[in-house]
């Protein structure tokens, strides 16, 4: 029995590592920082989500130390039972007032937070509408959820518009990420409430790689876009990208809130995060909101990286976040450019076909505010030699 399993197994293993499409895992024998150490060696990081350098910070690390001693490592059980500490309503109650909104719930990670929210908005008689490049969390979210699910072109609020008004949902709800999270381009976020507000329907946006590092204070692409609660009746963020902690959470008015404490699977039958984590994530919000400079050094970067790129005849991408794709002609150029840099001192994502549509296979370079001008001009140089 587990023989015939295994062989089956083996074969289709072989069958993706015919395709170039073969997944490994790097060992980093350190924590996440602007250098990483791997196979002995440093090597500069530029593939992280830590956009604005805190995953390594020593204020945030001493919350969670303080968290610790408070209240031990694990939270024992679901919010539901004894798992919602003190130290999660606190976060919660900041994060609803940094984003503006009545409430905020957190949720284990991001992924969980967009299969449970999907689940708990919509259902068998409604429909989900999603763009086409939305993270596989949401994607999966609108499958699991059983509501007729659509996907409308990338950033395309015409066709968007007809899906809608074709759609014979009883409940609506529009998806797409903030920004996307393998192409570094925005949602037209406002083009996006109006349609949708045209068709009676619901938006939730993941801000995933937005908050911390979009708006004014980095309250994320809301913020930059200037939108509310009655635009953007559903915002989630994660706090693992550029918060340097981990988790997520949604933002929104009571109702939504409540609906996702009774009606959301993944919140309700899951063990609630650590508290220290969220003593920790409270520490950073203080950072992300009190420490401009790091926005702005990671602007001044994007613009110098961008810059330096287009000199050197790079393909890139129209993005103006820290998420820089430079696109290949194939997937094995991604992994030869890959591992040409691995042993220049630079890593960078490789990324391929499931993750990104085929033939659109790159390299995903992301800056972060820890990093130097410097190392942005050697992975330049870097780049220019493969
Ligand atoms: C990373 C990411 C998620 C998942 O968040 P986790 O907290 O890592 O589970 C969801 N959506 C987008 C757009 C992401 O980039």
């Amino acid at each position: 029995m587990s023989n015939s399993m295994d062989r089956l197994l083996q074969e289709n293993l072989e069958k993706r590592r015919l395709q170039h499409l073969y997944r490994s895992r790097v060992r980093v024998d350190s924590g996440c920082s602007e250098q990483l150490s791997i196979n002995d060696k440093l090597v500069h990081n530029f593939c992280s989500n830590d956009y604005l350098g805190l995953a390594d910070n020593a204020v945030i690390a001493d919350a969670f130390k303080k968290g610790i001693d408070q209240y031990g490592t694990g939270s024992g059980a679901s919010h539901l039972i004894n798992g919602h500490s003190k130290a999660h309503c606190d976060l919660e109650q900041q994060l609803a007032e940094f984003t503006g909104r009545p409430r905020a719930l957190l949720f284990s990670t991001g992924y969980m937070a967009n299969i449970g929210v999907i689940g708990a908005l919509v259902g068998r008689s409604d429909a989900v509408l999603e763009d086409h490049l939305n993270h596989a969390s949401l994607l999966d979210g609108g499958l699991l959820s059983r509501a007729k699910f659509q996907r409308y072109k990338h950033r395309d609020c015409i066709d968007l518009d007809k899906k809608l008004g074709a759609s014979k949902g009883a409940r609506k709800l529009v998806v797409t990420d903030g920004v996307f999270s393998m192409d570094g381009d925005l949602a037209p976020l406002a083009d996006l409430a109006d349609v949708a507000q045209k068709n009676d329907a619901w938006l939730m946006v993941d801000d995933a790689h937005g908050f911390g590092v979009l708006g004014d204070t980095g309250a994320g692409i809301v913020e930059e876009f200037n939108l509310g609660m009655q635009e953007v009746p559903v915002l989630m963020g994660t706090l693992g990208k550029a918060f340097g902690t981990y988790g997520a959470f949604v933002a929104g008015s009571e109702a939504l809130i409540e609906t996702l404490i009774q009606f959301s699977r993944s919140y309700i039958y899951t063990t609630a995060p650590p508290p220290a984590v969220a003593v920790a994530t409270s520490a950073s919000l203080e950072l992300v909101k009190k420490d401009h400079w790091r926005r702005d050094k990671l602007n001044q970067l994007i613009a110098r990286f961008r810059a330096g790129a287009e000199q050197i005849g790079l393909r890139l991408m129209t993005s103006n976040t820290p998420i820089q794709p430079v696109l290949m002609e194939s997937d094995t150029q991604v992994l030869e450019a890959n591992k040409k840099l691995l042993e220049n001192g630079f890593m960078v994502g490789a990324i391929r076909p499931p993750t990104v549509p085929e033939g659109t296979g790159r390299l995903r370079i992301t800056l972060s505010a820890n990093h130097s001008e410097q190392q942005v001009d050697a992975l330049l140089d870097a780049l220019d030699r493969c």
